[in-house]
């Protein structure tokens, strides 16, 4: 950054410099003697750049006054938006301030709003991307996915939302935490906490509004798990997500916060368990160059492991329990299969199978 430069000219330069990367965010962290600037890039923090105090604050100050905050307000947290008119740029910008012990700590988040990707152009393997369109195909039951934040699921949804639109025309109704991208023709709501629109209020609501399809952001308590086995139960087909690590653990998960289990297994169609691992960047093959940040990655690759329910599977899922849940490939074997081909590092591969 030229360190005679105004700090709207640095701010624009920044941001076209982050849209530039493909960074999903910027953070600008106060430490005793300079501002740290740091791009997530796929996932990952990467440092950009340390400025002087002065020009920091500066910097500071322009994010704040354009995001509509107080600008000398440094001991709360407080956020805003900045839209993409102001800075000339691309995408709208969330802005978050926390204060730390060496002042502010800012983060801005780039909404990327590019078009909703079709299923076929995620990255997915074919058979996984059939096994998609088949459980979409049927009008109701449980469709559940899991993954750690930043694994992909909800860019792997509104794929499946895309799908459920254009070819079958159906009512979808979503509940999400926040809506990260609109899509034309589902219904939308974002859950508000602080205002008492919760996962498990909206989801009660729900079924009134007569949906075909409905989307729950997370399932984290009883009564939302209560309402998306009843919407399944009754003709409705539920796209859900769930916090765990496995396909297995995901029923598991379910199973412990319902206490019908006859009605999560006579629902259940389809398991999806994914992560995106980074790819090596083609420039430099994984050594680290500028176009990379130094990083060496450049891009990611989901890989998934997946569970498809037919009747003879579900007659043996009532019997035995959730023993018979058995992927293949498991992520495990995807991930050491991408490691094998040369486009990834075993460093990866671990990182993203332990998280
Ligand atoms: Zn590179």
């Amino acid at each position: 950054m030229d360190s005679t430069g105004k700090a709207p000219q640095a701010l624009e330069e920044l941001i076209s410099q982050a849209e530039a990367a493909g960074a999903s965010d910027i953070h600008l962290a106060f430490e005793p003697d300079h501002l740290r600037i740091a791009f997530r890039l796929d996932g990952e923090l990467a440092p950009i750049e340390k400025l002087p105090l002065d020009e920091g604050e500066r910097l500071c100050g322009r994010i704040k006054y354009l995001a509509r905050l107080k600008t000398y307000q440094e001991s709360l947290p407080q956020d805003g938006r900045i839209s993409r008119e102001e800075l000339h740029c691309d995408q709208d910008l969330r802005v978050s301030t926390y204060p730390t012990i060496h002042g502010e700590k800012i983060v801005l988040r780039l909404f990327n709003q590019s078009i909703v990707r079709p299923l076929s152009e995620l990255g997915l393997p074919a058979e996984t991307v059939a096994a998609l369109q088949n459980a979409l195909r049927a009008n109701s039951g449980l469709i559940l996915l899991t993954g750690p934040a930043g694994s992909g699921k909800t860019t792997t949804i509104y794929a499946c939302l895309r799908h459920l639109t254009e070819s079958a025309g159906r009512h979808v109704i979503t509940v999400e935490d926040p809506v990260e991208q609109t899509l034309p023709g589902v219904m939308q709501t974002e859950i508000n906490e602080a205002r008492g629109l919760t996962f498990a209020v909206a989801a009660r609501h729900l079924l009134r509004q007569d949906p075909q399809t409905l989307v729950i952001g997370e399932i984290r308590d009883e009564e939302t798990a209560r309402v998306a086995l009843q919407g399944a139960l009754t003709g409705h087909q539920v796209i859900a997500t769930l916090h765990a690590g496995s396909c297995r653990g995901v029923f598991d998960r379910l199973l412990s916060l319902s206490a019908d289990a006859y009605a999560a297994t006579s629902t259940l169609r389809l398991i999806l368990n994914q992560r995106l691992v980074r790819t090596y960047c083609e420039k430099c093959n994984g050594q680290g160059c500028p176009e990379c940040f130094t990083t060496g990655y450049r891009g990611r690759q989901p890989i998934a492991e997946w569970f498809a329910v037919d009747d003879t599977i579900r007659e043996r899922l009532h019997r035995e329990g959730v023993q018979v849940i058995q992927p293949s490939p498991t992520l495990g074997e995807s991930a050491a299969a991408l490691e094998t081909s040369g486009r990834t590092h075993q460093a990866e591969v671990d990182r993203v199978i332990e998280s």
